[in-house]
């Protein structure tokens, strides 16, 4: 039996219908309890995708993996953190939460907030969240916020906000979030039956990889794997604070969900990269989209630009990937969250405004 059906005690092949969120299928290794009122969207059990078009343009026998976390139910990685989070708020009896929010965040805080019965406050860079993202948010029943200054401002604020008054922090400094996120890397090793040699992941406050990180070293350190994966991590060019070694003050990027100058979590990011001998690196926006376009017309993945940096890196470093390895890229985002990014960055044939007749039509497809 494959470890992910023991984890649900089923001898059958279970249903996606059967699968309990993140919480109730680790809760061993959660800092839950019986008295935690368990918030969930059913999050987490996302695809582990091979992705052999990435993986013939590196060759040796390269294996690569995408974990498409894009499915979960906002649409990205932060409901793995945010179940948790929102749990937690909820069993120490608060009433609201706040976050700064590049978009995503503040999808998954309005929605499980909501439906924990909480109000959810959330601070956006006016004009730089993705349509998707802000849809969700006003969708959700969050009250949003949006300033004129850029996500790290955002993020000062809400720090300041959450110390003196009564509404609970939910950005990536609350430690629930990178508890719940480290199941991302127990259902890595859980549906590939090891760790991977080599996992690429995109870096905004750096959260998701630090959260990988400790997920894979209690696998470890529990028996069910027995190896480490190197934690390379990939920044935008325009917004490379990690690989640079300081503070950026006006990131830019096409990848917004990482347009971050000044992540929250540097140190245990690079305690990750110094422990498991990984390494970063930028990427600039045109390699991120042509990542986002192999992913998309090649591999059938739709993910967000962001998300698509992992691949870009993964390129970048191909030469360096050791013959035969297992790499797995983790896709943090889905594509429809960002539509325009999409619109204006395609190879698409699209041909509009044509006469509604069979010889055109016929005529168009070349016939
Ligand atoms: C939040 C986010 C990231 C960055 O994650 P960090 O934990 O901040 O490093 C990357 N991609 C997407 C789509 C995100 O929403």
């Amino acid at each position: 039996m494959s470890p992910l059906l023991r984890q649900w005690g089923r001898a059958a092949a279970p249903s996606p219908a059967d699968w309990p969120g993140l919480i109730e299928a680790y809760r061993s290794w959660l800092p839950v309890s019986e008295a935690t009122p368990v918030i969930t969207l059913r999050e987490g059990a996302t695809p582990l995708i091979p992705a052999p078009a990435v993986a013939a343009r590196i060759g040796r026998g390269v294996t690569v993996h995408l974990k498409y976390d894009g499915l979960n139910p906002t649409g990205s990685f932060k409901d793995r953190g945010m179940t948790m989070a929102i749990s937690k708020a909820k069993e120490a009896g608060c009433e609201a939460v706040i976050c700064a929010s590049t978009g995503n965040t503040s999808a998954a805080a309005a929605a499980y907030a909501r439906r924990g019965g909480l109000r959810a406050f959330v601070l956006i860079p006016d004009g730089y969240v993705a349509q998707g993202k802000l849809a969700q948010a006003l969708v959700y029943g969050a009250e949003v916020l949006a300033i004129r200054g850029n996500f790290d401002r955002a993020l000062s604020i809400v720090q300041e906000m959450a110390a003196s008054y009564p509404v609970t922090l939910v950005n990536s400094v609350n430690p629930y979030r990178l508890q719940g996120q480290k199941t991302a890397a127990f259902e890595v090793v859980d549906a590939l039956g090891r760790a991977p040699d080599w996992l690429c992941i995109p870096m905004g406050n750096a959260g998701n990889i630090s959260a990988y990180w400790m997920g894979f070293q209690e696998y470890a350190r529990a028996g069910r794997c027995s190896s480490l994966p190197r934690m390379m991590g990939f920044q935008a060019s325009g917004s490379a604070p990690l690989v640079q070694g300081s503070t950026v003050e006006h990131p830019e990027t096409i990848a917004t969900a990482i347009r971050i100058g000044n992540p929250v979590n540097r140190e245990k990011a690079l305690a990750a990269r110094a422990e498991s001998g990984g390494a970063f690196l930028d990427v600039t926006d045109e390699e991120i989209i042509a990542a986002y376009k192999l992913l998309g017309g090649e591999e059938g993945v739709f993910c967000e630009p962001a998300s698509a940096a992992s691949v870009a890196g993964l390129l970048k470093r191909a030469e360096e990937v050791p013959s035969g390895a297992t790499v797995v890229c983790v896709l943090t985002g889905n594509g429809l969250k960002d539509p325009d990014c999409a619109i204006a960055n395609n190879d698409a044939a699209f041909h509009t405004d044509l006469e509604p007749t069979l010889p055109v039509v016929a005529g168009v497809m070349g016939f």
